[in-house]
């Protein structure tokens, strides 16, 4: 869907090397015994008789021919592999694995958790990796945290699939157990990150200073934090779908979705609308994406109330108001602040072909704004073709190196140039 495109601003990036955000590697293999002398011991003649019962193995453990050390190896069981028991004797669980029936000994095995259902909800056991396909080999498309709540889309072969962050893959089932559903759970939400407000209109602002953005309720994954004053969007329907929690709402706010204390939102902003009488030079040696409050200001005409530097506002207007004697509307506006904690968490979510490298872009200084990506802001769009055109006699430009064409091509970002 168009409101879903990745609109996250990666002006004037200089590549960053290729870092690695290669997530936790879960061995589903570890190392453990493979037998254990205690296991040594005289067999009872008498079985003793017990219902069929799943079991998981908690080592890689042998499944042999007898019911004792002396047994034949068959083969190896790996760790947390749910085997289902036949019969008990002595220490000894008769089970069949890859075609073989045998003993293994109870000693490694425990009761297996209950299996996630198609259509229910899974919480991870450990840190995963969710894969393009059913084998350990295959892509890792995204890291899955320990604890993260899923909906499982299928089941298939030891795996289930999921989305995460808008990445469908799979994970290992092993490492799944499930959850009843109840309002109150921690939800994560799987949503690609995005500027675009995808049609909400429940709007809110920030009431406090670094505003926390969660995964999950009760704040245990943090995103990052907003900024006082800036706008964030309710999403109901999503609120409902993950079970409502009192005192918390989902919100899309700085291009990302995520849960919001309800004290930290308010229904206006108070943002102050006239420069502050800072210098550009003034906001420049704050730390990228550290402005101080005080020099953040609201664009009085954007229904946003889009927080800029103070100094670039003057300039900004100016260029809007011939921008609406061109075409008879206000300049629209996508994005222009951004913390240094949103800028990490774009970069961690996004990578560097996307997200600017944190602590480089314009943005993290409130001197640079995005209009949206429609067609009129794009390069063939009049609204771009215009403001290419003129936005310099307001000191507002649009640099060579994000021209159509280039590697870093970005038609909707423009930057202060005055003082
Ligand atoms: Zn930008």
């Amino acid at each position: 869907m168009k409101e879903y495109t990745y609109r996250i601003c990666a002006a004037l990036t200089t590549l960053a090397v290729a870092g690695s955000l290669a997530a936790v590697p879960v061995s589903a293999v570890q190392a453990a015994p493979l037998t254990s002398t205690h296991q040594l011991q005289v067999q009872q003649r008498i079985p003793v008789a017990k219902a069929m019962a799943v079991k998981q193995t908690t080592a890689n453990l042998n499944l042999r021919s007898a019911a004792s050390t002396k047994g034949k190896i068959l083969v190896v069981i790996p760790k947390n592999t749910k085997v289902t028991v036949s019969t008990e004797r002595s220490g000894w669980s008769q089970v069949a694995y890859a075609g073989k029936t045998g003993w293994v000994s109870s000693t490694y095995l425990r009761n297996a958790p209950a299996s996630v259902k198609v259509g229910g909800l899974g919480k991870a056991t450990a840190a995963l990796k969710l894969r393009k396909s059913t084998d350990t080999k295959s892509a890792v498309l995204e890291s899955v945290p320990k604890a993260g709540i899923f909906r499982i889309l299928k089941i298939s072969k030891g795996y289930s699939q999921i989305t995460r962050r808008g990445r469908t893959g799979w994970v290992q089932s092993s490492y799944l157990v499930p959850l009843a559903e109840k309002p109150g759970r921690e939800i994560f939400i799987d949503e690609k990150y995005t500027t675009n407000r995808a049609g909400l209109t429940d709007r809110y602002w920030t009431s406090v200073s670094g505003a926390d953005l969660h995964e999950s309720v009760n704040g245990k994954k943090r995103i990052n934090d907003i900024p006082k004053n800036s706008v964030a969007y309710r999403d109901l329907k999503k609120e409902w779908t993950a079970g409502s929690v009192k005192g918390w709402v989902f919100v899309r706010t700085q291009g990302m979705s995520g849960w919001m204390k309800s004290s930290q939102l308010k229904r206006k902003s108070t943002a102050p609308t006239r420069p502050p009488g800072y210098s550009k030079k003034t906001v420049l040696a704050q730390r990228n994406g550290a402005v101080p409050e005080k020099m953040l200001v609201a664009i009085a005409w954007d229904p946003e109330k889009t927080l800029i530097a103070g100094p670039a506002l003057n300039d900004l207007n100016r260029l809007n108001v011939a921008f609406k004697k061109k075409f008879g509307k206000n300049l629209e506006i996508d994005l222009a602040y951004r913390t240094r904690s949103t800028q990490d968490a774009y970069w961690i979510e996004l990578g560097q072909f996307i997200a600017a490298k944190p602590g480089t872009s314009n943005h993290g200084w409130g001197t640079a704004v995005d209009f949206p990506e429609t067609y009129n802001y794009s390069f063939r769009g009049k609204y771009f073709k215009w403001l290419k055109a003129n936005s310099k006699n307001y000191n507002w430009t649009h640099r060579k190196i994000l021209e159509e064409g280039s590697p870093y091509a970005e038609a909707w970002h423009f930057e202060y140039s005055g003082r």
